[in-house]
């Protein structure tokens, strides 16, 4: 709370009592210490990539370059960062665009059996690649839904790099989907990789919180994934939820609302 006292006084001089006003600046504290942390998050999270671009280049600058296999590591690091670099950069305009404008979404119906499948296909290679096995799993075919293809679809490869880089090698990834209650569908991602420690859970989905920063750098990661991942999926007016157990694995699921004739929101 924040008193402000203020005497006030008679033209002739004479004191006429005193005005308080008490407000509660709890909230607004809050907003400017997120600001804060947010700005100095995103510095931090470019310096890195920076710091590291600069000392490879100052390597191949200084003889790294006459070494032919030296400098394509060099250059290829180089490469890896500035990809990393402009994702993080097309992801926090995208999260500033939702702040300012809201998130606009442009619903229709969708087949959702159908965007699985191709949603599980772009993600085969990356899944063999790291030695992981990923199914789908639709025990009867599914109505259609009301949803931003678009949005969906970029909510479930976040989820699905996610489970695919989190899961060692030999691990399975299943992408389920069934009808629920409420006129929903219900999707979720199960992994049997590295899991997340329960105290570190209920803010997963913050702007930037990750459990180990050096592996989900190494990873090519942002720390902004889930982040947007909920934005989008709250904006369908639905919820998403994450369950993990350390060393076992990871679910998150989502919700989307079903098609309903033509007279669907
Ligand atoms: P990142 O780019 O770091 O992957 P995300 O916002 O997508 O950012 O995820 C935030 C953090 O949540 C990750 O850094 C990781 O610590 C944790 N995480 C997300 N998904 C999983 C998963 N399936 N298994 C284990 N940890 C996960």
């Amino acid at each position: 709370l924040r008193v402000m006292f203020t005497p006030l006084q008679h033209d002739s001089g004479k004191r006429g009592g005193i005005i308080a006003v008490v407000a509660d600046v709890t909230e607004q504290q809050q907003m400017e210490h997120q600001r804060r942390e947010f700005v100095a998050n995103v510095s931090h999270e470019l310096r890195t990539p920076l710091t590291t671009i600069k000392s490879y280049v100052e390597a191949l600058l200084d003889g790294a370059v006459e070494e032919k296999e030296l400098s394509n590591r060099f250059l290829r690091v180089t490469m890896s960062e500035t990809e990393r670099m402009i994702r993080l950069v097309n992801d926090l305009l995208q999260l500033s665009r939702f702040d300012s404008q809201g998130v606009r979404l442009h619903c229709k119906e969708v087949d959702m059996n159908q965007m699985l499948r191709y949603a599980v296909d772009r993600f085969s290679m990356f899944s063999e690649q790291q030695e992981v096995t990923l199914a789908l799993d639709i025990p009867k075919p599914l109505p259609s839904v009301y949803i931003d293809q678009d949005a969906i679809n970029q909510v479930l490869d976040n989820l699905l790099s996610n489970a695919v880089k989190y899961t060692p090698q030999g691990g399975r990834v299943v992408v389920h989907a069934q009808i629920h209650a409420q006129n929903r569908v219900q999707i979720s991602i199960t992994d049997t990789g590295i899991g997340i420690p329960s105290r570190d859970l209920k803010r997963i989905f913050e702007r930037f919180y990750r459990v180990d920063k050096a592996r989900s750098r190494g990873q090519g990661g942002t720390g902004l994934g889930l982040a947007i991942a909920r934005e989008l999926v709250q904006a369908h007016g639905a919820d998403i939820e994450i369950t993990s157990e350390l060393n076992a694995g990871t679910t998150v699921t989502f919700w989307v609302p079903l098609f309903q004739g033509g007279s669907a929101r």
